[in-house]
């Protein structure tokens, strides 16, 4: 083994959430090591950042000039396309009912990453190594880990290594996992008529199937399936699929044509707890895999990410003690448990031919069609964690105060 280096913290996993965290501990002025593959070039999908999640970006130094190919989202539709006997009504959610001029940008993920990775490499504080990691050693001062030919010694490390996390699995970490069955295949397309920057969520038996607004007349979509049926989606040639797109959408956006690449990912559910110990704090999908509604999973991990580099920088002298992780443990055990528990709890009710689930969910719908103060409260909420209770309180102190 070459060389040993020492340093604050460690990020293991240069995927989003990584490179998000490693720039901001480097902005909280930690002498951070950046360990892990590029991400690939190659992935088509894209990103609903909402607005939280660009404000957090925004102060590492990433505004939307970072991200060319991103579309603003300003209206989120769900309708119900499943042929069960109790259908839940169509819902809008409109950015401008809650004073916002958009929830969010659609980015694609390429971009994305391509704008962490350049924000990465040009930080003075950050070492970037492109290698995995491929050994954990925990000690109880110190972890160590091995990249490429060195070895790495850090008072903290953030794993975001992903869903198959090796520190997680080190560091004593269990999981609940449930392979789901389901596949999203993920793709662009052109479509005859505008999309006025809504994204329409078609909720089918076997899952969602979403279109989210690109620039001009584009779309990225992402079709919930079962895998043989992703699979089978994924051979077909450009006109028949772009047949089934049309077919599935029910025409809203009138004809359709593909551009290149189409990719299909394997759904799962999967919960660490506790996300933190044994030097280890666990960020983004090493933590939690939700599948893909109503666009959580990244917003999820940025907040990972945020309350992190909080709970380093108010522990400085130990980040990775004990205290200072049971600290984080408990900051983030609210808002994993109520997203990954409600967005598993909608796809399973999708897929369900139970009645009285198919109930509540038309039920629960219905009711924020109807009633706008609880559709408010759903947007907020959807955006952050709190932000919806928040407002109705200090709406109804203002209310008082009149
Ligand atoms: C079809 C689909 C659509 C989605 N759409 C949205 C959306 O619109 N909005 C949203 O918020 N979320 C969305 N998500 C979720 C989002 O993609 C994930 O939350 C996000 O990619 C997780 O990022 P991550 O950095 O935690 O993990 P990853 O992107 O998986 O990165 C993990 C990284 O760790 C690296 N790694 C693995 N092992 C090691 C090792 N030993 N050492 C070092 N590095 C290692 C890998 O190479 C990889 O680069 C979607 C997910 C899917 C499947």
């Amino acid at each position: 083994m070459a060389d040993r280096i020492e340093t604050e913290v460690l990020v293991a996993g240069a995927g989003p959430v990584g490179m998000i965290a490693a720039l901001a501990l480097a902005g909280r002025g930690f002498h951070v090591t950046l360990a892990g593959p590029p991400p690939s070039a190659e992935d088509r999908r894209t990103t609903a950042l909402m607005a939280p999640s660009l404000t957090y970006l925004g102060s590492l130094g990433l505004t939307d000039a970072d991200f060319a190919g991103a579309a603003p989202l300003v209206t989120m539709r769900i309708v119900d396309a499943t042929r069960r006997l109790v259908r839940a009504p169509t819902v809008s959610f409109r950015a401008a009912e809650i004073g916002e001029a958009r929830f969010g940008l659609n980015i694609p993920n390429a971009v994305l990453n391509a704008a962490l990775g350049k924000a990465v490499t040009s930080h003075p504080q950050i070492t970037r190594i492109e290698h995995p990691v491929t050994d954990w050693n925990m000690g109880s001062d110190r972890v160590e880990a091995v990249v490429g030919d060195t070895r790495i010694a850090a008072r903290l490390a953030v794993a975001a290594d992903g869903r198959n996390s090796a520190a997680r699995t080190a560091a004593g970490i269990r999981t609940h996992r449930r392979e789901l069955p389901q596949a999203a295949l993920v793709l662009s397309f052109a479509h005859e008529r505008g999309h006025g920057g809504c994204s329409t969520e078609f909720h089918t038996e076997n899952g969602p199937f979403t279109q989210v607004p690109l620039p001009g007349d584009r779309s990225s979509l992402v079709w919930v399936a079962k895998p043989e049926n992703a699979r089978e989606l994924l051979g077909l040639d450009d006109a028949e699929l772009a047949l089934r797109i049309e077919a599935q959408m029910q025409s809203i956006l009138g004809k359709v044509t593909l551009e290149p690449g189409r990719q299909v990912y394997p759904l799962a559910e999967i919960s660490a707890s506790p996300v933190a110990r044994s030097r280890i704090a666990l960020v983004g999908e090493a933590a939690h895999v939700i599948p893909p509604i109503g666009a959580q999973g990244l917003n999820l991990g940025v907040r990972d990410a945020e309350d992190i580099v909080g709970t380093a920088a108010a522990f400085r002298d130990d980040p990775g003690s004990d205290t200072a992780l049971a600290a984080y443990a408990r900051k983030r055990l609210g808002d994993i448990a109520a997203r990954s528990g409600l967005v598993n709890l909608l796809n399973r009710s999708l897929l369900s031919s139970f009645l009285p689930a198919q109930l509540a969910r038309s039920a629960g719908l219905a009711a924020m069609r109807d009633i706008a103060p609880l559709r408010n409260l759903a947007m907020r909420e959807g955006l952050r964690p709190g932000s919806g209770f928040s407002s109705l309180f200090s709406r109804s102190r203002e209310e008082v105060g009149r």
